[in-house]
């Protein structure tokens, strides 16, 4: 396997061959995310995704059992060179149980249902989506390139495609002045979707972007500790899903995980007893990993 520059992956996919199909992101644009920053988007070309994949079956036989194919977007390649990869994914390694790959809604929705519905039917188990927020204003704010809407659109299609949703939530991406409408309105898109999978990380600003730029020169407020497990209540209180809820990140605060909407009550619990802690016992708001 041939791999350039930082190589990122959810942390659900610890285990996972990791093949890049692309490189970089093509919005490249968040104003919190550094990942791509300076690299230019490409796709890969079929042969050469192929050959990476060869080069899998000769290190681990057929002894993979999931793939995810990096980097931000892949989604976007062409659906036939999505079907090509998929199916010979799943010749190569007979035993694979899953195959992922991350996708924004805006690029979701540039394939059709049926477009989806063969991406799934060639191998496509699960999408991993930054849907940041439900918010208007706070995606106007990180310049997400999407809106409320469309982030509804593209993930009822992927479920309808029977593809596996896992949705992943910023607390505090909106600062002190949104906090409450990215909760009440982020909950409102999910109730929507109902993904499969809820995840949520804690904002942090990163040198180099354009939030860490804001956020120095007072455009941006950070939440403290209590104030972001206070907005992740509300969050949770207002949430209608019957998704798996995972906090599977160093970035947060608090550690609740568990199926809802059972496990609503034990969430909140956690989150109630981490707003006992003193706050001088959590991490800064500006120190951590995203
Ligand atoms: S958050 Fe995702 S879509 Fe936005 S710039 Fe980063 S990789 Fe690209």
């Amino acid at each position: 396997m041939r791999y350039e520059g930082i190589v990122y992956r959810p942390p659900s996919e610890a285990e996972s061959l990791i093949i890049q199909a692309t490189i970089g992101c093509p919005h490249n644009k968040c104003a919190f995310c550094k990942m791509y920053r300076g690299v230019n988007f490409r796709i890969r070309s079929v042969a050469e995704i192929k050959e990476d994949l060869l080069m899998a079956k000769d290190y681990y036989g057929d002894w993979v059992k999931s793939v995810f194919f990096a980097d931000g977007n892949t989604i976007l390649m062409k659906t036939d060179q999505l079907v090509e990869i998929l199916e010979y994914t799943k010749e190569l390694f007979p035993k694979v149980e899953r195959i992922t790959m991350y996708g924004s809604a805006q690029y979701i929705a540039l394939k059709t249902q049926e477009e989806l519905n063969r991406i799934n039917r060639a191998g496509l188990s699960r999408i991993h989506t930054g849907m940041e927020s439900g918010d208007d204003e706070v995606l106007d704010l990180i310049n997400k390139g999407t809106d409320s809407s469309k982030l509804i659109k593209a993930g009822v299609m992927v479920k309808n495609a029977g593809i596996e949703l896992s949705e992943y939530i910023i607390v505090g991406v909106g600062g002190k002045k949104f906090t409450k409408q990215h909760a009440l309105n982020s909950a409102k898109v999910l109730n929507e979707i109902n993904p499969d999978f809820i995840r949520i990380r804690t904002i942090v600003p990163f040198p180099g972007t354009e939030l860490y730029d804001m956020y120095k020169n007072g455009e941006f407020e950070l939440l403290s500790p209590h104030e972001a497990l206070r907005e992740m209540k509300l969050f949770v209180e207002n949430l209608n899903v019957t998704s798996y809820f995972y906090t599977d990140h160093v970035s947060n605060y608090c550690y609740a995980n568990g199926k809802l909407p059972g496990a609503k009550n034990d969430i909140i619990d956690s989150i109630e007893k981490n707003l006992l802690i003193d706050e001088s016992r959590f991490r800064k708001p500006y120190e951590g990993t995203l």
